[in-house]
């Protein structure tokens, strides 16, 4: 019965105990400390006589501890939990920081991206017109470089530079590629609004490209135009059909680009006037060619005597020039035309045409007696081996021919002929005359 009774008098104080255990676990720090407090005042309390002996001591120090240990080991673990929780927090910013320095790459990398793209669109937009001599020639080399910028359905080069406007149009054909129609002088009122707008336009603003605002001519759904300049005056205007929004800062830098190229075409026309043979090449230039073969065709009119029109163009040149560089290019250019020249005869014209053709008018010779002569031209350049810098090049060359007076009776009519003979040789697989 003493057993049962100490047990009974140990009731509250075991109640208190856990209860202190459950705070130091779990609750406040003060809700522990009061628990643990009420443990030992009722151990003090109920059982004043085990502090008698020493494993009373041991109970009660045993009592007071434990919750204090809990609670310790506790705070502990929350402090460590803190720390890895601050530790997490530091990643993650770090992190953070990284992603936006990322970002902030890629913008840079994409931003350098556009830019290089512009810069590849100026080098070939200036690489493929920078050879032409003459408007048709660049309105030529622009049809070939525009479908690879600009995604339009057709393009439109208003010539504002002689007496009146001339426009020489282009459209896309199911292939991609443009072709183009003949010049025009006769402009629809879209282009002449154009023509209005480019003679109004003012220096601040003459290098950017600009949506048509006017009436469109039909089955158009839109128009965006860039006037071309020359020193500080329109010459021209660049328009194209259904162009889209994102392209419109590339057709400024065609048209820029073609301004460039419009203004030395005119220093070259310019030069030309004055000038009797071509820098390159040394042949006579086109007009001096042109002067020179009129006289020749009235004079061959006047003694009844027949002349032969040949036009020369080097087969795939523009291959030659994409392998081996303008360089080279140039060398075989030079040496085709000196191989043509030795084997003339004194009496004969021959001419730089434009960029790699050459135009001859063989005189006292008709079409008949012409033509072995135009083969043997043809032999003569296929078999010569050119070399260029570092380069053991071949050339070949297609012929076209056209007599006077019997093909045609006057010079224009003449190249024309010639010119569609040419043509034909090129279909024919080239390397013919
Ligand atoms: P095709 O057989 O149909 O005549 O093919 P092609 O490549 O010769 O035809 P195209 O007329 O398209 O190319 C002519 C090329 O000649 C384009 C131009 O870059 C090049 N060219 C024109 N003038 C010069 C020049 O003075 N020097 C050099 N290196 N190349 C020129
Ligand atoms: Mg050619
Ligand atoms: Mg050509």
């Amino acid at each position: 019965s003493q057993s049962s009774k100490s047990t009974q008098q140990m009731i509250p104080v075991m109640i208190c105990w856990v209860l202190a255990m459950i705070a130091g676990l779990s609750w406040a720090r003060w809700w522990a400390v009061a628990c643990t407090l009420a443990t030992a005042l009722a151990f003090l309390v109920t059982s004043t006589s085990a502090l008698a002996t020493w494993s009373g001591w041991l109970q009660l120090i045993v009592m007071v501890f434990s919750p204090w240990l809990l609670a310790s080991q506790r705070r502990h673990h929350e402090h460590i939990l803190k720390q890895l929780h601050a530790k997490e927090a530091k990643k993650s910013v770090h992190l953070g920081e990284a992603a936006r320095s990322l970002l902030s790459v890629q913008h840079a990398a994409q931003a350098l991206e556009t830019h290089m793209t512009e810069i590849t669109d100026v080098y070939h937009v200036t690489k493929e017109t920078s050879r032409a001599l003459h408007l048709t020639e660049l309105f030529a080399a622009s049809l070939d470089t525009a479908p690879r910028l600009l995604n339009v359905r057709g393009l439109r080069l208003i010539d504002l530079s002689g007496s009146a406007p001339r426009v020489l149009r282009a459209s896309r054909a199911a292939d991609g590629r443009m072709t183009g129609a003949p010049a025009q002088a006769e402009l629809l009122e879209m282009e002449q609004a154009v023509v209005r707008e480019a003679l109004a336009a003012d220096r601040a603003s003459r290098s950017a490209a600009r949506t048509f605002a006017g009436p469109l001519p039909e089955g158009l759904a839109r128009v965006d135009w860039v006037p071309l300049w020359w020193e500080q005056r329109p010459i021209g205007a660049l328009a194209v059909d259904e162009l889209p929004d994102a392209q419109l800062k590339t057709l400024s830098i065609v048209g820029n680009q073609l301004s460039l190229q419009l203004s030395r075409i005119r220093l070259y026309e310019q030069v030309e006037a004055l000038a009797v043979t071509d820098a390159l090449t040394g042949l006579f230039v086109r007009r001096y060619f042109l002067e020179r073969a009129q006289n020749e065709l009235e004079r061959s009119t006047r003694h009844g005597l027949a002349c032969t029109l040949l036009m020369v163009d080097l087969d795939h040149f523009k291959q030659k020039n994409d392998t081996y560089g303008h360089l080279v290019g140039d060398v075989v250019l030079r040496d085709v035309a000196a191989l043509l020249q030795r084997h003339l005869r004194e009496i004969d014209l021959i001419a730089r045409f434009g960029g790699e053709e050459f135009i001859l008018l063989l005189i006292e010779t008709s079409a008949e007696q012409a033509m072995p002569i135009a083969q043997r031209l043809r032999q003569l350049v296929e078999v010569h081996p050119i070399r260029a810098y570092d380069e053991l090049l071949h050339q070949t060359i297609s012929v076209g021919v056209a007599g006077f007076p019997e093909g045609a009776a006057t010079l224009e009519a003449l190249m024309e002929q010639a010119d569609q003979a040419l043509y034909a040789a090129k279909r024919a697989g080239r390397n013919r005359v």
